[in-house]
């Protein structure tokens, strides 16, 4: 079996990583046993391969100089066959973390550079100087935070052969390194009461009375009106192998990106590839991954996790098509994770050029009918080989990201629910009547907006829709989700 090594200074995170690649089981049976000090290897699952992790949790005891931390960790790595040299991504690196590094790629093993504590998308910017190392296998991750964790993983299951892998699947879930929420996995299972229309409730026994729109500002937290931000749009192309990604990202940026580092000869895929574009920033997410293709990227699990970790940082999702080839299981996966995310989206019918002809409209219309979810991403049919309509997503992706980003008047806003109210009068529930008293948006990026009424609970679904389909109509929600709250005023 393959032997790994987590080495590098100490309180860079090697511990942490460590205990996230671990089974859950084995570490807690280890725990209860009191043996985990004299436990000098664990089993790990990268998915379905098993490999060992040596325990290098000594190389932080008695560790203050760097030369005592050379000899330990040169120990340990003689001891590996693959060897994640992990650093602080908050720190500059100094001359001996480059000197070790080096070292290291002499022993012929896999070395693997990982970056820690890359916490957010601010802290991205510090990876340059780890660029600056010359190595392609870079991983600028955040154990603490869970980011970016999957390009890691499957860089690691890359190096493990395929001998190694367990029969037995259900060891799979044993892995810790999921995400602890499995319902993030369950696709198919809406929440009841976002379905449909994306209405919502809040409690009514929880429920203060208010007058006024001050109570948003308690509950739900206004966010800020900033320019900046709807200026910036962060997009992920998302979709299974083979639909066309990378080649929408080369046509969407406008040319073959690939940023040369410092060190002679290497070349490195930025994590995030921006254009600029009619005045806004265009950040397409996580591109690297779409760049830099292994063997795996056939695998299901791999490709929703990663794709889950870069709707997590976007705010709208290019779900990517083939329309050359019947629409798959897969691709409703994946884009049921747009769902959840309430991003703005568009889905993008690729490969238009090699598409029956015959069948056009057929194929608009399987999109409907299997992305129910998505009714609300409009559909655009393009080459991204041939850059054909490449130019209209451009102007599409701005489009969206207004209705995305857009506050809706008060008063439109009920002028349209009052017009919509006397054409078709509210029910009663049970007798009791039902009012509604005023809209108002509370959120934008996606839009929120609150129905106030004295009984939240008692507005019929059928007339939820009625009145979503009428706000849809009368403004421009092309692309985004919008959700409403069902407010209570006594
Ligand atoms: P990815 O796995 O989703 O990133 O897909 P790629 O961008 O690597 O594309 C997969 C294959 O489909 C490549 O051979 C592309 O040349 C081809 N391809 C991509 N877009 C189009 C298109 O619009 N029309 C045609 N005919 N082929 C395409």
């Amino acid at each position: 079996m393959k032997k790994i090594a987590i080495i590098g200074r100490p309180n860079v995170g090697k511990s942490s990583l460590f205990n996230r690649l671990v089974k859950k089981r084995d570490a807690i049976t280890s725990d209860i046993a009191g043996t985990t000090r004299d436990v000098k290897r664990r089993d790990v699952l990268i998915m379905n391969k098993q490999a060992l992790l040596l325990d290098t949790g000594g190389l932080d005891q008695g560790c203050e100089l760097f030369d005592k931390i050379k000899e330990k960790s040169l120990e340990a790595a003689k001891k590996a066959d693959i060897i994640l040299y992990m650093v602080d991504g908050k720190s500059i690196p100094e001359e001996d973390d480059k000197k070790l590094f080096y070292e290291l790629q002499t022993l012929g093993k896999d070395v693997a550079l990982v970056v820690n504590k890359i916490d957010n998308d601010k802290l991205k910017d510090n990876l340059w100087d780890f660029y600056e190392f010359g190595t392609d296998a870079i991983f600028g991750i955040s154990v603490a935070h869970n980011r970016s964790i999957v390009p890691l993983l499957e860089w690691l299951y890359d190096k493990i052969p395929d001998s190694d892998i367990i029969k037995d699947e259900e060891d799979e879930d044993d892995v810790n390194i999921v995400d602890e929420d499995e319902s993030e996995f369950e696709f198919d299972e809406h929440n009841e009461e976002d379905e449909d229309d994306g209405f919502f409730y809040t409690d009514e026994e929880e429920e203060e009375d208010f007058a006024d729109d001050s109570i948003f500002a308690q509950n739900d937290k206004i966010k800020e009106f900033d320019e900046n931000d709807i200026n910036h749009i962060k997009i992920s192309i998302i979709g299974r192998t083979n639909v066309g990604k990378s080649s929408l990202l080369n046509a969407l940026l406008g040319e073959e990106r690939s940023v040369v580092s410092s060190v002679a000869g290497t070349t490195i895929d930025p994590i995030d590839e921006s254009v600029d574009y009619k005045g806004k920033q265009l950040t397409f997410v996580d591109t690297a991954g779409l760049r830099r293709r292994g063997k795996i990227v056939g695998i299901e699990k791999f490709a929703l996790m990663r794709t889950k970790e870069m709707l997590e940082n976007s705010n709208m999702a290019l779900v990517v098509l083939d329309a050359s080839e019947p629409f798959l299981d897969l691709d409703e996966k994946i884009a049921g994770l747009v769902d959840s995310n309430r991003l703005a989206c568009i889905i993008v019918l690729n490969k238009w050029d090699i598409a029956s002809r015959d069948d056009y409209d057929k194929i608009i219309q399987e999109v409907r009918d299997r992305f129910k979810f998505l009714a609300y991403a409009p559909i655009i049919t393009l080459s991204a080989k041939s850059h054909k309509r490449v130019d209209k997503l451009h102007d599409m992706i701005l489009e969206i990201n207004e209705n995305y980003s857009q506050r809706i008047k008060t008063s439109e806003l009920n002028e349209v629910l009052e017009k919509a109210m006397r054409k078709h009068h509210l029910p009663s529930m049970h007798g009791q009547i039902i009012k509604i008293y005023y809209a108002t948006q509370y959120e934008t990026r996606p839009p929120k907006i609150a129905i106030v009424m004295n009984k939240p609970r008692g507005l019929h679904f059928t007339y939820r829709r009625y009145l979503t389909n009428k706000l849809r109509e009368a403004f421009s929600f092309s692309g985004t989700p919008v959700l409403f709250k069902a407010k209570k005023r006594g």
